[in-house]
């Protein structure tokens, strides 16, 4: 790993002659020699690694999907061929080493374990695929805490700082991430485990209590605890930042957050957002701003990120609109190539400096879809057309008159050869007219996502928390898919 102050001040020139130095060595040294399914597959092409110049080389090999490495009922530990795995090469070429030299051969097998033995695990949360393990190292440890040093540094976090981390107890990669991060920072932090674990009101008391200057959400039940704080009256002017991940955070819903904070006695409070998968085993911090986007500083010592078009592969050019694609740089454990993410980045990746930090490490821009969630949904045909569900979650957790809202799909009378039918559930502020209200909605759900409602269906706040599984979920449901299969 290189020194991140160094890595801020590098020109582009020099990140790329890096990733494309690291990228030769990490292909021929562990990718070709140590992952089956990646070996196999350069032999398939007939690409000597010893031959690949750099970065521009990336495309020659090909694309890795998510159900390239998700569990099949035929091959259930698929995920093993991505992991590497010099199992056979170490007791070969060290375990006789270890005898004849008990003091340099154990030295050289000790290395060769931190390098290599899976000792962390999280797992993927898709929607349609099983969930699929990603196997950390204790060399990778070293590196999501690196990388976690990194992004509270983007976020301007110290160690004078105090964290409530309310990400849910899960092998999910948001909950570890913020646990490694306050650990290298040397920062004060309860772990808490959410709503979920603690119950809320006993994580209300633990704000008054710490007086954290960092709070680390999910963003929907983060909107949700704040509410909560305010009805209650709680002293909140100990938080200077909130930041969230597990779910994108729409402005209209950072908006709403920042007042509620507000009202509580916070000053000037900043909400910030991080990008982050499962497949990359780590997350970016967006550049801290009020009202710009300048997109997520990159760790171009550990990744190599791409922007292609979604439909024909083809790399697109500095700050045009593509998929981000994600290869693996010097990790080890589950490494994967080229990883189509199916997150499109509006603004594409720009490699100048940032106008807002001046760093200049590669940078996502902010505006990303996750498309990933968009193609586990849009291929659920509602209405015999294909819907982006996705573009609900924008529409109504930043809607500045809705409190909660959930979305079911059925089945007229659930029979499963009758039509789909959408039913929206919603929480409003109070003194909403409703009349007024529903048409609007009605034409703005249109609009965004092509569908029209079947009902809109109003609900008391405390019914529509319970449906969602606010307090009782890892992550609350906002949109049930209880159409009856034939
Ligand atoms: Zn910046």
């Amino acid at each position: 790993m290189e020194n991140w102050e160094k890595l801020n001040k590098m020109s582009y020139k020099e990140i790329r002659e890096m990733q494309d130095r690291k990228l030769r060595a990490f292909l021929a040294n562990q990718i070709y020699l140590y992952s089956k399914c990646y070996s196999e597959k350069l032999n398939e092409l007939k690409i000597d690694p010893m031959k690949v110049k750099g970065i521009e080389d990336l495309k020659h090999l090909p694309f890795t999907y998510k159900e390239d490495i998700a569990p099949t009922d035929d091959n259930p530990q698929r995920h093993k061929d991505y992991v590497l795995r010099p199992d056979e090469e170490v007791t070969e070429k060290y375990g006789h080493l270890a005898q004849l030299s008990p003091y340099g051969g154990k030295a050289a097998v000790e290395e060769k374990v931190y390098d290599f033995k899976p000792v962390h695990i999280h797992f993927t949360t898709g929607r349609t695929a099983e969930p699929t393990p990603f196997l950390y190292t204790k060399r990778d440890l070293e590196k999501i805490r690196e990388t976690g040093y990194r992004l509270l540094d983007v976020f301007n976090v110290t160690s004078d700082d105090v964290t409530l981390n309310a990400f849910p107890f899960a092998p999910h990669l948001a909950f570890w991430q913020t646990f490694f991060a306050g650990e290298k920072l040397n920062m004060p932090a309860l772990n808490s485990g959410g709503g979920k674990i603690m119950g809320t009101q006993n994580l209300l008391d633990a704000v008054e209590f710490l007086q954290p200057s960092v709070l680390v959400f999910i963003p929907g039940y983060a909107y949700y605890f704040l509410r909560e704080a305010v009805n209650q009256g709680r002293d909140f002017s100990s938080v200077k930042r909130i930041f969230f991940g597990g779910e994108r955070v729409p402005p209209g819903l950072k908006d709403k957050i920042r007042d509620l904070l507000i009202q509580m006695g916070a000053e000037d409070p900043i909400c910030l957002a991080t990008y982050g998968m499962t497949e990359a085993r780590t997350a970016w911090g967006e550049c801290p701003s009020h009202d710009e986007y300048f997109g997520y500083h990159t760790y171009p010592d550990l990744e190599i990120f791409e922007t292609v078009d979604p439909q024909t592969g083809e790399n697109v050019g500095e700050g045009e609109e593509g998929e981000v694609v994600y290869t693996a740089l010097d990790w080890r454990g589950t490494c994967v190539l080229r990883y189509r993410t199916g997150d499109i980045a509006k603004g594409g990746i720009l490699y100048e400096p940032c106008p807002n930090c001046g760093r200049t490490v590669p940078r996502i821009s902010s505006n990303i879809q996750r498309k990933s969630e968009v193609k586990e949904f849009d291929l659920t045909k509602v209405k015999g057309t294909l819907v982006n569900l996705n573009a609900f979650f924008p529409l109504l957790m930043g809607h500045p008159d809705i409190l909660e809202w959930q979305v079911e799909i059925r089945k007229r009378n659930d029979d499963p050869y009758d039509l789909d039918e959408i039913y929206l559930y919603v929480a409003p502020k109070e003194g909403i007219e409703k009349e007024k209200f529903s048409s609007e909605l009605r034409q703005r759900i249109i609009r965004d996502t092509e569908v029209s409602l079947t009902d809109i269906i109003y609900m008391p706040v405390p019914d529509l928390l319970n449906q969602l599984g606010m307090e009782t979920e890892v992550k609350e449901k906002r949109i049930l898919d209880n159409r009856v299969k034939a």
